[in-house]
């Protein structure tokens, strides 16, 4: 029967009831206060629970949480949300659903799951998952089976380095793909080469971003011709080309698919990407790559969270 998945992002949680075929029957989402303490925060998520659970019995519960977190046990990380410092997630979860499976992944491996079970990937055994987004993440199927590695960040594509004397990451690293390809640092680049945004300033109250000067504004001025946003997405595109590249002759992939909100940046991103693919990737097995936009969009996270639970990929 159905079963419960969850989406814990540093902004929003988001929870749903997933049928084992994967169709979403009912979902919800709410903001994350910033400033919430641990009990506020578990007092949010409960009753999101509650509202989308209701009536309904669920025969388990997976759980799609940024990272860092200590898996397979579930503890969520400082970084994530400050309130839920070492916050025992998973197993208060188990306590709250006596008796059925309850998982929790990687939220990237959890939307390369998604793509794989039911997305651009599927009846692909070989994919790297991909997420573009404020930061750069993905996830490994090979063998058509999810690869955790050692802590579950296996496929953590972002810190793969592309520079080596680039920008300082957020790791503590330089160089990695995502200190050049994540949307704020496609936008902080093409500001500082002398971009003036000309899109109009995007007002949306689904999608809050701080700042105006935004990578998707930056998408908009690249599609109607402005050279910096286009070399800014074309910097970017390269990046992500040189990281598939190295990906492909380590994993021997078939597919990669690329999901997250700079991946709607299209040809402008997708282009150079190719270009510099095509050009590192030059073996008879890497040759063979294809690179597709992701398929499930905002919904991904949850449909592979259900997926830990509905088998299928594990
Ligand atoms: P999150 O990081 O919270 O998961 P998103 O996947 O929407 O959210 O990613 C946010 C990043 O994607 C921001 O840097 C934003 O500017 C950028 N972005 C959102 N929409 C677009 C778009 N259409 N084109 C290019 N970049 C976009
Ligand atoms: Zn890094």
């Amino acid at each position: 029967s159905a079963v419960l998945a969850i989406d814990i992002g540093g902004t929003k949680f988001a929870a749903a009831i997933v049928a084992p075929d994967g169709e979403i029957h009912r979902a919800g989402r709410i903001a994350t206060p910033p400033t919430a303490d641990a009990d506020e925060l578990w007092h949010t998520l409960s009753s999101l629970i509650d509202h989308i659970c209701e009536g309904e019995s669920v025969s388990g519960v997976g759980i799609g949480c940024g990272g860092p977190m200590t898996w397979p046990g579930g503890e969520v990380s400082p970084l994530n949300m400050a309130g839920w410092r070492r916050f025992p997630l998973r197993a208060q979860l188990a306590v709250r659903f006596p008796g059925v499976p309850v998982r929790i992944h990687n939220d990237a491996i959890c939307v390369a799951v998604a793509e794989h079970w039911r997305g651009a990937g599927k009846g692909t055994r070989n994919m790297l998952g991909m997420v573009v987004s404020t930061g750069v993440g993905g996830g490994l199927i090979l063998g058509d089976r999810v690869i955790d590695g050692g802590t579950g960040n296996a496929g953590h594509i972002g810190h793969v380095i592309v520079e080596p004397e680039g920008p300082a990451c957020g790791c503590g690293g330089r160089g990695c793909l995502e200190a050049v390809a994540r949307g704020p640092a496609v936008a902080a680049w093409a500001l500082d080469h002398g971009w003036r945004p000309v899109t109009p300033e995007i007002h949306d109250d689904a999608y809050r971003e701080y700042g105006s000067a935004t990578a998707r504004r930056l998408a908009a001025d690249a599609l109607i011709g402005d050279e910096i946003a286009l070399a800014a997405m074309a910097r970017a595109g390269h990046a992500l080309g040189l990281a598939i590249a190295s990906a492909t002759h380590l994993c021997d992939l078939d597919l990669v698919t690329i999901g997250g909100g700079v991946s709607q940046a299209g040809a402008p991103l997708f282009g150079p990407l190719e270009v510099t693919l095509r050009e590192h990737a030059r073996m008879d097995f890497s040759r063979r790559l294809h690179v597709v936009p992701a398929a499930l969009g905002q919904d991904a996270g949850l449909v592979g969270a259900a997926a830990l639970v509905l088998a299928g990929d594990r």
